[in-house]
């Protein structure tokens, strides 16, 4: 088996608090060594001064595509993405066609991802059948699978149905599993095109008002309290929603939130010239809404960096705005855009960065092997140079989609090498088996 020494590097793990120079050593997929004087007999040593060793990054959220649109996307190149971005592991969302509702599409989807063999592929399952809202997907079967399925959403739809919510939340209390919302209500969401404001009137474009987000959040926060279900809510993007977090949470609410590198980086002025890359759901919202959800990730009131990649085809981002789909990738750009705007204006240090993109989603998932880097525990481990820069660059990206309105950009922050479960899976920025993708 292989065994490799990273020497010299700034080791950081948010899960013990370790952040030293210090060597470490991956022996048979299993870190066996942290420290300086390591038995390193047999192992090649790669030389990471200069760069940080950390846990590998998390994903909460990505949409895989598979199956239903590999023309999109598949779990293959979606793990290749990922790995190229320096996660070890990330959490499919249940909207494809068919839709993840039910023990054989779940298991399909996990295969899938053990086979593609670049990350660890969780699962999401649907809360409902057909993701309508109305009748509860197989949620006991998901959880007794082979996927092993913890978090349970409609994303890409908010659950309008209050009764339903209750129930399902009093359900997946048994299985201490996960309601998570991606919270729209629909009525007020209704044709909108983008964040409702200043900008949408400027532009003539129908909105979505924050209030449809955070409506949605107080009833969920409340049926979480009445229930004591564990409630996890996706992409929050308004001021207003992480106050209620926050608010809920010194309540002792049992609720996590994940925010998007696109939210913590971009406005609504994105949409300036009509640009449907940067249309997406929830819509980029004001400035204000940007430095609460960058204010709410530095005191932890939000939990977790989650990505929500979400590919589409050219043929259909490049059409009006009012027809092209909502979403855009980000598995690739997520540390790049992490470190230039969230650690290098000083708004967190890059320990905080970590815990929120590797080991606070990992703790969410309850993933062991994930997010920390102990003796003995499986090298799930990702190397960055913190210092270098980049540009976005469409032909060098791993997914199958190109919807970003952050290409040609300029990022600082680099992935250098992953390893999952001690296999090389990216060496000087390249992902070890592109061949196979
Ligand atoms: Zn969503």
């Amino acid at each position: 088996m292989s065994a490799f020494l990273l020497t010299g590097g700034r080791v950081i793990d948010p899960a013990t608090g370790r952040d030293e120079t210090a060597d470490v050593l991956i022996r048979d997929g299993v870190i066996t060594g942290i420290g300086k004087r390591l038995d390193t007999k047999g192992a090649e040593t790669i030389d990471v001064a200069g760069a940080v060793v950390s846990p590998g990054f998390v994903d909460l959220h990505t949409h895989v595509r598979e199956p239903g649109r590999e023309d999109e996307e598949t779990i293959a190149s979606a793990s290749a993405a990922a790995a190229a971005g320096g996660f070890t592991a990330i959490c499919a969302m249940p909207n494809t066609d068919p839709v993840a509702d039910s023990a054989a599409v779940v298991e399909k989807v996990w295969a899938l991802g053990r086979e593609a063999g670049l990350v660890e592929v969780m699962v999401a399952g649907a809360l409902s059948k057909n993701l309508e809202g109305k009748k509860m997907a197989d949620i006991g079967e998901m959880v007794r699978s082979f996927a092993r399925v913890r978090l349970f959403t409609d994303d890409g739809h908010g659950v309008q149905d209050a009764l339903f919510v209750r129930r399902t939340m009093e359900y997946l209390v048994a299985f201490d599993a996960i309601y998570a919302e991606h919270c729209e209500d629909a009525a007020l969401a209704e044709g909108g095109q983008m964040h409702e404001g200043e900008r949408s009137a400027a532009l003539g474009l129908r909105g979505i008002p924050a209030e449809a987000e955070e409506l949605m959040a107080v009833r969920d926060l409340a049926l979480a309290k009445l229930t004591g279900c564990r409630l996890h809510l996706l992409h929050i993007s308004t001021a207003g929603t992480v106050e209620l977090v926050r608010r809920a949470k010194a309540e002792g609410v049992t609720v996590t939130a994940e925010a998007t590198p696109h939210h913590f980086s971009l406005t609504d002025d994105a949409l300036g010239d009509y640009d449907p890359n940067a249309k997406v759901n929830p819509p980029l919202r004001t400035e204000e809404d940007r430095a609460a959800i960058v204010a709410g990730l530095a005191d932890g009131t939000i939990d977790a960096i989650a990505t929500d990649h979400a590919p589409h085809a050219d043929h259909e981002k490049d059409q009006e705005l009012l027809y092209a789909p909502p979403g855009m990738i980000g598995l690739e750009t997520a540390l790049g855009l992490g470190i230039t705007n969230l650690v290098e204006p000083g708004h967190l240090g890059l320990p905080v960065l970590i815990d929120r993109m590797a080991t606070a989603p990992a703790r969410i998932l309850g993933l062991a092997g994930q997010g920390s880097l102990v003796e003995g525990g499986p090298a799930n481990v990702t190397v960055f140079d913190p210092a270098a820069k980049w540009i976005v660059d469409p032909t060098t990206m791993h997914s199958k989609s190109r919807n970003t309105p952050v290409l040609g950009t300029e990022l600082h922050g680099k992935v250098v090498h992953v390893f999952f479960r001690g296999t090389h899976t990216v060496t000087d920025g390249r992902v070890a088996s592109e061949a196979l993708v």
